[in-house]
């Protein structure tokens, strides 16, 4: 019976030019799901302990998701899963754009690949067909120009999607990931490092074999079902950009809460993408502000106005879409004008690089962050985690840590746009004082001292997305008691929200109208289990392809359950799925458990925590109880208090 997934891996390795494929039986599918969950299976049993992530035994692997490809919409994500250079424990990235349905074209759910090329090599797959191919010509060469040569170079074969690595990756860098459709980035985890140590300049696939699925006339109904609901979604005609930090404000000062409603989100995406959230969350506090030190007061009205993000899409010349997506948060735009972008077209920045490029470095020059954005992309490399970074250097400048002569005669001042971007431009390219900063916030702590671990913002070693935990306590239980730490897109409070679980899931607290904000900020019981909640289903998303965006426009609209249902016929409850990415969770835990990580070193530390609060802005006066919230959340995981797995459990 079809079941949506191919039933195989494709496992290459490298340093013997080999490949094979390896059969996985429905049971690991039933209990893992395919992506993330799959992968993680996969990557427990093969990568011995101890192993060297830059070593030829680490693991790297490109997984598909269960519904890619089903007629099911918004499950065309992949993830990249490997032993993260960056923690030191296990490590996935997420991304979206044509790779997910091209990897089970080829007959896959997933290409691992380990050893080590002695040269720089591509690999060109076709169907069940593996070609080592050299790629000394694109050593050297940006992301988005060695995609475009590449796909060129293989245009002959038809259809074809692509992955890559920048200059960054080459290099090593621990904050650098992995590119296709020219900008799209599986960014966190490092794994860009990793494919760069193998020498593995990029993957090209094409594939014609068809995706089956159980109930097909299903799938289709609830497809047609969510599309026509975000056809109507929309926002009031007069809701401008400009009107945005109002809400915010209003959203900032309410004292209670509800349950929301996922198509207003859907449709604010589907206007301006994750830029919606670029100046509503400075007067709430969602938005890290000055290395997250400062607040409205440092960014003021007059500063982001800059980045209202009508004038962002005023450049906007045609929407972008990942593979099966029927929001398209993505959008390309017009930078003729903009000198310093080579082509005419970039990628539209996304929230997470405006803020880290636009607050935390109290930068409002517009065109800089199409600037910076574009350099990311075609670099290769993570923007939350090189903007954290250099907030980190600007801090350690502005204290006198460091100074001129230590910068090659930088003047790291707040806001010195031509500074920052020359910093960047040395860390992508491993140069200059850009080589203490090319690791990241923490590696850079290690040269410059032990005093620059007060500016030093990484949990776990991975810089955190930009949204603030003092504003949603529950997001910072995620950056602080996930297996891959810092991560924002586990989940938080307002996600909960919007996402109506409890309709769904027995063990899950029902949000009513009139919840107490402030009970946020308490170790309970209830927070722990809307945490749990959150971590599971995340792995039932990521296990199935599924867009973030799709589960924050509810499921009470994007019917994940049903959908699982119909691709497998396994007609499991809700509750037997939650308890499949518990499984999945569990796993990734053992993981850093197996490599030596303990789980409460995580814990945020003082200032992302609120310890001592902020004395003003929206944020003044929070902090939140990170260590023993973080207990909380390993309970109703059904681990010890902590962290420990039991995976036999
Ligand atoms: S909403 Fe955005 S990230 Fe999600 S699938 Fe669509 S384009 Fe991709």
């Amino acid at each position: 019976m079809a079941k949506g997934y191919m039933g195989k891996l494709l496992i290459v390795n490298l340093s013997e030019r080999s490949f094979r494929e390896e059969s996985i039986s429905d049971d690991v599918y039933q209990s893992y799901l395919s992506g993330t969950g799959l992968g993680v299976y996969y990557l427990y049993n093969n990568i011995p302990q101890g192993t060297n992530p830059m070593g030829p035994d680490n693991l790297l692997g490109f997984m598909s998701g269960l519904m890619t490809g089903t007629g099911s919409v918004m499950t065309g994500r992949w993830s990249v899963v490997t032993k993260s250079p960056l923690t030191g424990g296990w490590g996935d990235a997420n991304c979206g754009g044509n790779l997910s349905i091209q990897i089970k074209k080829c007959g896959y759910d997933g290409i691992i690949i380990g050893g080590k090329s002695l040269k720089p090599v591509y690999l060109y797959i076709q169907d069940s067909t593996v070609t080592f191919c050299d790629a000394s010509h694109l050593w050297g060469m940006d992301a988005i120009d060695s995609e475009r040569l590449l796909l060129e170079e293989n245009k002959n074969k038809g259809n074809t999607a692509a992955a890559v690595i920048g200059p960054a990756g080459e290099k090593l860098s621990l904050i650098s990931g992995i590119s296709n459709d020219f900008g799209r980035y599986a960014a966190r985890s490092g794994v860009g490092a990793v494919m760069g140590s193998k020498h593995l300049k990029g993957i090209v696939l094409k594939g014609t074999k068809k995706i089956e699925s159980n109930d097909p006339k299903s799938i289709r109904a609830i497809s047609k079902e969510y599309i026509e609901k975000i056809k109507n979604a929309k926002l009031p005609g007069m809701v401008k950009g400009s009107m945005l930090p109002i809400m915010g404000h209003l959203t900032g000062t309410q004292k209670t809460y509800g349950p929301m409603d996922g198509m207003m989100t859907a449709s604010a995406m589907k206007k301006w993408g994750t830029i919606a959230n670029n100046t509503m969350g400075i007067p709430n506090g969602d938005n890290p502000v000055k290395n997250w030190g400062g607040s409205i007061r440092d960014y003021s009205w007059r500063y982001y106005r800059s980045i209202n993000p009508d004038k962002i899409i005023n450049r906007e010349i045609k929407k972008y879409s990942c593979y099966s997506c029927v929001i398209g948060c993505g959008g390309i735009c017009d930078v003729k004008n903009i000198d310093a972008i080579k082509g005419d077209e970039t990628h539209k920045p996304e929230y997470e690089t405006v803020n880290a490029f636009g607050p935390l470095l109290l930068n409002n020059n517009l065109e800089s962050l199409f600037v910076i954005n574009d350099m990311l992309n075609r670099g290769g490399m993570d923007s939350i985690s090189a903007g954290n970074t250099i907030a980190f250097a600007i801090e350690c400048y502005e204290n006198g840590l460091i100074d001129k002569a230590y910068t090659g005669g930088l003047e790291l001042h707040w806001g010195n746009v031509e500074s920052i971007i020359v910093l960047l431009r040395q860390m992508i390219a491993r140069e200059g004082v850009g080589a203490i900063f090319a690791d990241g916030v923490k590696k850079a702590t290690e040269a410059i001292g032990v005093e620059s671990q007060a500016y030093a913002m990484h949990v776990g070693g991975q810089e955190p997305g930009m949204h603030d935990a003092r504003m949603d306590p529950i997001l910072g239980i995620h950056y602080a008691a996930d297996p891959t730490p810092g991560r924002h897109t586990i989940g938080g409070g307002m996600y909960y929200n919007i996402m109506h679980l409890w309709d769904y899931v027995s063990w899950a607290p029902k949000v009513t109208k009139g919840s107490n904000k402030a009970d946020d900020y308490l170790a309970s019981d209830e927070i722990g289990l809307k945490s749990a909640a959150n971590a599971c289903i995340k792995q039932v998303l990521d296990g199935s392809g599924g867009c973030f965006f799709a589960m924050a426009s509810g499921f009470n609209h994007w019917r994940l359950f049903d959908y699982l249902n119909a691709t497998t016929g396994w007609h499991m409850t809700p509750d037997q799925y939650m308890k499949t990415g518990r499984r999945i969770q569990s796993l990734r835990q053992a993981f850093n458990i197996r490599e030596g990580v303990n789980p409460m070193d995580n814990a945020l530390n003082n200032r992302l925590a609120g310890n001592p609060p902020l004395k003003e802005g929206p944020l003044a006066g929070k902090s939140i109880p990170i260590g023993e919230m973080m207990k909380k959340h390993f309970k109703y995981m059904g681990w010890d208090e902590n962290g420990i797995p039991d995976i036999n459990s």
